[in-house]
């Protein structure tokens, strides 16, 4: 108990979509410890998503407190805690009294969507997509406008609040993602800042420059702070050139290590600093499908099925989908078609079509969308492609994660590990610490749950689906522009 009572850990948080969890880690980065509270999402207007500051100010600290009792350490065991945070959720409050000007907007909020698509449509951009097409060069520094990026939410909220208009007049208005904020909250007002990784996922921080004032790491009180997909990618050890991981959440985020040069693509690739420690940066090269969980969640609620446990078995017990086709849109497609206003769709339904029929096509389009991510990688950064690890709730799904490596033509790895943002700003927090000496040793720390072999001879794309991918693909097509 002596021992015990000496040994050392570190105190992770992830502050997620729909939840906030933590765990305490010992030096072999097992779990000692756990709590976690639900996230709740207000929908106050379709389209609109927010958070209350104030829950999620609570909920952090409550599942801090209730990991290392859940561990039964004490807080001066924990030698640091690692923070990483959803991205591209923001408030505005006043510098004065610390009170919000309006809730968090969520990164999957649509009341952007007009104003991000007039802008990607405008004679502005069409003149610089001109340009870049004739000029390759130029197509690295392209950015697509995209309603995840805090830019255009930011001047609908500032077009909307009297208040915060007023604060930015006196200079008292304060921005902040949800990093910032909670740094905010901790630091009784006293600490106003962010670190690269948030900065960079937000639209308003210049990638190529690095040259806002923000601190590497932001290491506050002990704890250090990072983006949810960033610490995801070294929670993977993901640390060389080429490595990939694909986080299948409540959204998918496909990350491509890029080494020490960012990296946009023409097709809404976005460069993404992924850490900086010391002083070397690495970079990442981001793709994105808003809806992979809320699609599954949204089959549930239909009840398509008791337990999203059952899907997988469900979804290979019919040999196809009927001809159904499902396009995970409900808050518009991403990479690489980038349009805000497209619907999500069921096509192809028929008298014959069962839930078995519905569960596969769902599943199979969660894959596609994969598969499209990775095309756009591979033809955009031309960067060979080493290793591919996933991670998410939705990565358990055996169906899903087989018909990726078949689509891919490529193995694909789970860890064992689940919650990979919560073990990455761990990772990182324990480097800055000395807990762990090295990325060496990380990587010694990795466990796999499962490989995923492509199927025997399946040249990408596996045969049996090309005609279903380019059926799917038409329904894409269908549901594009949709909402005008
Ligand atoms: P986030 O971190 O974005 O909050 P998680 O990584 O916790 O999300 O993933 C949660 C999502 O994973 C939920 O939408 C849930 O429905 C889905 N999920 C969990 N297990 C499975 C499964 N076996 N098959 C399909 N979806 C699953």
């Amino acid at each position: 108990r002596n021992g015990f009572l000496k040994e050392s850990f570190i105190l992770s948080v992830d502050v997620g979509t729909s939840s906030i969890r933590s765990h305490v880690y010992d030096r072999e980065a097992n779990i000692r410890g756990t709590c976690s509270t639900k996230v709740v999402l207000l929908y106050p207007e379709v389209g609109h998503v927010e958070m209350e500051p104030d829950m999620l100010w609570r909920g952090f600290i409550s599942v801090v407190k209730g990991a290392v009792q859940d561990a039964g350490v004490h807080m001066r065991q924990i030698s640091a805690l690692g923070i990483s945070t959803l991205r591209g959720t923001f408030t505005t409050w006043d510098r004065r009294t610390s009170v919000p000007f309006h809730n968090f907007i969520s990164w999957q909020d649509q009341r952007a969507a007009e104003l991000v698509k007039s802008w990607n449509t405008s004679c502005v951009m069409k003149l610089v997509y001109s340009l870049t097409r004739q000029k390759r060069s130029l197509a690295a520094s392209l950015i697509v406008f995209s309603t995840q990026h805090v830019t255009f939410r930011l001047v609908w909220a500032l077009t909307h609040s009297k208040q915060a208009r007023q604060a930015i007049e006196e200079g008292n208005c304060c921005f902040g993602t949800i990093d910032t904020w909670l740094i905010y909250k901790l630091t009784k007002g006293q600490v106003h800042a962010t670190d690269y990784s948030n900065a960079s996922s937000t639209g308003l921080f210049d990638t190529y420059q690095v040259c806002v004032v923000c601190s590497s790491s932001v290491f506050v009180r002990r704890s250090l702070w990072m983006a949810d997909q960033q610490a995801a990618m070294f929670g993977e050890c993901c640390f060389d050139v080429g490595d990939v991981k694909i986080t299948m959440g409540t959204g998918t985020f496909m990350d491509i290590n890029t080494g020490n040069e960012p990296h946009t693509s023409l097709a809404g690739l976005y460069p993404l600093v992924g850490w900086k420690i010391g002083s070397e940066v690495v970079y990442l090269a981001e793709g994105n499908a808003a809806d992979t969980g809320t699609a599954v969640k949204w089959a549930q609620e239909l009840d398509l099925f008791t337990d999203v446990g059952e899907t997988s078995a469900m979804a290979a017990s019919v040999s196809d989908s009927d001809g159904v086709c499902f396009v995970p849109s409900f808050s518009g497609l991403q990479a690489p078609l980038n349009d805000p206003k497209a619907c999500a769709s069921l096509m192809g339904l028929k008298p014959s079509t069962t839930k078995r029929h519905l569960v596969r096509a769902i599943l199979e389009s969660l894959s596609f969308r994969n598969k499209q991510l990775y095309d756009i990688m591979l033809r955009e950064t031309s960067i060979p492609i080493t290793k591919i690890r996933v991670d998410g709730g939705v990565s358990s799904n055996d169906f899903v994660m087989q018909l990726t490596a078949d689509l891919f033509g490529r193995k694909v790895a789970r860890p064992q590990h689940h919650d990979m943002s919560c073990l990455g700003a761990a990772f990182v927090a324990g480097l800055v610490v000395g807990f762990w000496r090295n990325q060496e040793e990380l990587k010694k720390l990795q466990c796999t749950d499962r490989v995923f072999l492509p199927k025997e001879g399946a040249s990408p794309p596996s045969r049996d689906y090309l005609q279903v991918l380019q059926t799917w693909e038409g329904a894409l097509r269908r549901s594009m522009n949709w909402y005008n």
